[in-house]
C-alpha cells in the first residue's frame, strides 16, 4: 500500500488541494508567475531594445553593469597581459578615428576606450563597455581605411551587445554579478581570485571569435559605420582579404582574425553589403 507521507511525496500536498479545490491551484500558479517575474525583476533581467541588430534581446545586465564589467576586465585582464604601446602620436590618431565611429555607430551613447597593444600580432578585440584593443602588429601593416574598418568592426561587437549574450551565456548571473562588483573597485580578497579567474575565462571567450552570425554581423554593421564616418566601406573587404593572406606572427587565430565562419565567406558576405549601400546610393 502506498503511504501518504508529505515528507516522501512533498508535491501530494499541492495535488491533495488541486484536486479538492481548483480556484486555488489557480491562485497558486498565480503565485508562482508573481514570484517568477519578481525574481526577474531583482536580478535585472529585462528585454532590451537592440539598435545594431534590430532585435529585442534578453538581458541580464544593464548598460552601465556592463561597463563596470569592462573596465575590470581592462584593469585585470589587459594591463597584466599587454602593455600599452607607447607612442603618443598613433595612440591620439586611434583615439580620433575610433571616435568618429563610435559617434555614428548605433551605440553612441557610451564612452569608448581605444588602445594600441605593444605585441607583434596580427589582432584586435573589444572588452564589453566599449574597450577595444588592437595589436601594434596588425595597425603597422594596415592603411589608415582598413586600421578604420578594423575598429568599425570592433565597435560593431560592442553596438550589438554580441560579449554581454556571449558571456551570459557562458557565465550566468552570479558570476556576471561578481565581475560587475569587480569593476566597481570592490576589493574583496575572497572575491579577487574567483574574479580574476572569471576575467580570464571572458577574454579567452571574447579574444577567440565570436558565433559564424555574430562575426558577419559585426562586418556588416563595420560597414555601415565606415560608409557613415566619411571612410570608403570597401576597406572592410580589403582588411579581411590582408588577414586572410597575412598569417602574422605566432599564426594565431584570435578575434579579428576568426576562421569561424571562414574568411571566404565574410569577404563575400562583407562584399555583398558595400554592393547595397552603393545601389541604394544610386537610387
Ligand atoms: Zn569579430
Amino acid at each position: 500500500m502506498r503511504r501518504r507521507s508529505s515528507v516522501r511525496d512533498p508535491g501530494r500536498k499541492y495535488r491533495v488541494k488541486y484536486e479538492r479545490t481548483p480556484k486555488r491551484s489557480f491562485c497558486f500558479f498565480c503565485c508562482l508567475w508573481v514570484a517568477v517575474c519578481g525574481l526577474f525583476f531583482l536580478t535585472g533581467c529585462a528585454t532590451v531594445y537592440n539598435p545594431a541588430t534590430g532585435r529585442h534581446d534578453v538581458l541580464l545586465i544593464d548598460s552601465v553593469q556592463e561597463v563596470q564589467i569592462g573596465r575590470g576586465m581592462a584593469q585585470q585582464v589587459v594591463a597584466q597581459a599587454y602593455d600599452p604601446w607607447n607612442h603618443p602620436v598613433e595612440q591620439r590618431h586611434l583615439n580620433e578615428m575610433g571616435r568618429q565611429l563610435a559617434r555614428v555607430s548605433d551605440r553612441p551613447d557610451i564612452i569608448y576606450h581605444f588602445q594600441i597593444l605593444d605585441a607583434p600580432e596580427y589582432n584586435a578585440f573589444a572588452l564589453p563597455g566599449g574597450y577595444i584593443y588592437i595589436f601594434r602588429g596588425l595597425y603597422e601593416r594596415l592603411d589608415e581605411a582598413q586600421r578604420a574598418a578594423v575598429l568599425a568592426h570592433e565597435i560593431a561587437h560592442v553596438a550589438a551587445k554580441h560579449a554581454v549574450k556571449r558571456m551570459q551565456a557562458a557565465l550566468g548571473y552570479d558570476m556576471l554579478a561578481g565581475l560587475v562588483l569587480a569593476g566597481l573597485g570592490n576589493k574583496d580578497p575572497r572575491m579577487a581570485e574567483q574574479v580574476a579567474g572569471v576575467s580570464r575565462t571572458v577574454f579567452d571567450l571574447l579574444s577567440r571569435g565570436y558565433s559564424r552570425q555574430d562575426e558577419i554581423q559585426a562586418d556588416g554593421l563595420a560597414v555601415k559605420y565606415l560608409a557613415r564616418g566619411g571612410v570608403d566601406p570597401q576597406a572592410m573587404v580589403r582588411s579581411l582579404e590582408f588577414l586572410m593572406k597575412e598569417e602574422g606572427p605566432g599564426g594565431r587565430t584570435f578575434e579579428i582574425l576568426s576562421t569561424h565562419p571562414r574568411m571566404e565567406e565574410r569577404i563575400r558576405k562583407a562584399q555583398e553589403e558595400v554592393n547595397r549601400l552603393e545601389q541604394g546610393k544610386r537610387r
